[in-house]
């Protein structure tokens, strides 16, 4: 079901004025409480400053599906940020959605773990709207108990690590302006992955001198290019590499990962939890994402995971506004790398609450997610 910006917009105005005024900040009480409650969503364009180029693909706005779940007077908020890459669109996302639409209405919210499970086992994939679902949820929650989601799951907010700002691929001349515009940031990220790798990173060296991550977005396609890379980066001030070859080259990598000088990290190679144990001798360290994970508490099923097996998390983003971005950096306090840049590729955010100060992103102390619509 689509609705107008202004019905969807005013409800959330509506829900972040009622928990100002301190309603519904405690558990429904026994008896009283309705089972579950109604859920809505829209497609919105989210223009972007510049066009958005990585080694696969190129794009100058995204499509994004955000759902809201209202009961008892309050809203939460979900965003959905479909990747082609995980065959996903705008259109597979609501058809998703209004797939789980009856089990989400009639289930009780306050069961948000077996809800979710449930709501994973209705298909496989489409994890972009089942992240938007689990948010939304997670906004519900921790606005009904009143309390940011962070201090929810038992975490300091003050251990959120700073963010890379990522460098998409582009002109020499263009990137060298990026780089100009993100000079608050101590960290860069940098996306290679194409034939012009060395004239890229040789025009970036030229204007920073800051600690570089590289992102190669699968773009090597062979183990022996992609180790001639690496010992180059290595020369370079780069500290890790993040998705040097592709997915499907498993073996390759694991081959990589005994002769690389630099950290590998997996992205495009890792979804979810499961996916984890196969790939400890291949990769140093994994990228989570709620998107990919189908939502934070997948998402936090992976940390855990990674952790037991000795690896570094990082936790990254696709092109998202606040909603979702805020959602990863209430959990940042559990992982060593960020970056979590999505809302600020965005020519205008369409919700507001994160503050970022030199790098590091600071959470509001409200309840939920504590953001709001601009
Ligand atoms: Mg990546």
């Amino acid at each position: 079901m689509h609705i107008s910006r202004k019905e969807f917009l005013g409800t959330a105005l509506a829900s972040a004025g009622s928990m100002a005024a301190g309603a519904g900040r405690q558990a429904e009480p026994k008896g009283s409480a309705r089972k579950g409650g109604r859920m809505k969503w829209e497609v919105r364009r989210l223009d972007l400053k510049h066009a958005w180029t990585i080694s696969r693909n190129s794009s100058t706005f995204k499509e994004n599906v955000f759902v809201s779940l209202s009961s008892g007077g309050t809203e939460g908020v979900g965003e959905a940020a479909p990747n082609v890459r995980y065959q996903e669109t705008p259109a597979s996302t609501t058809a998703f959605l209004e797939k789980a639409r009856p089990l989400v209405e009639q289930s009780d919210w306050w069961q948000f773990q077996d809800l979710m499970l449930r709501v994973h086992a209705l298909e496989e994939g489409q994890t972009a709207a089942k992240a938007a679902i689990d948010i939304a949820l997670l906004d519900w929650v921790g606005k009904k108990l009143g309390i940011p989601l962070y201090r929810f799951w038992g975490l300091d907010p003050a251990k959120v690590p700073v963010t890379t700002m990522s460098i998409g691929i582009d002109t020499p001349e263009i990137m060298q302006q990026k780089v100009a515009e993100a000079e608050a940031f101590p960290v860069l990220k940098i996306k290679l992955g194409t034939p012009d790798d060395r004239r890229n990173m040789e025009a970036i060296r030229r204007v920073t001198r800051k600690p570089l991550r590289v992102d190669a977005n699968e773009g090597w396609k062979t183990r022996e290019q992609a180790l001639e890379n690496i010992d180059w980066l290595a020369g370079q001030g780069v500290e890790f590499v993040e998705q040097p070859m592709p997915s499907s080259m498993l073996e390759d990598i694991r081959w990589l990962k005994e002769r690389s000088r630099l950290p590998l990290v997996a992205d495009e190679s890792v979804r979810k939890a499961a996916d984890i144990p196969q790939l400890a001798a291949a990769f140093h360290g994994i990228n989570i994402k709620l998107m990919k994970a189908g939502g934070p508490q997948e998402a936090l099923r992976m940390v855990q995971m990674a952790r037991a097996l000795g690896m570094k998390i990082m936790l990254g983003c696709m092109v998202e506004t606040s909603v979702a971005i805020a959602a990863a950096v209430h959990m940042a306090p559990l992982v060593d790398w960020l970056d979590l840049d999505g809302n600020l590729l965005i020519a205008r955010d369409l919700f507001t609450g994160l503050t970022l100060r030199q790098g590091r992103w600071i959470l509001p102390d409200s309840s939920g997610l504590g953001v709001h619509p601009v």
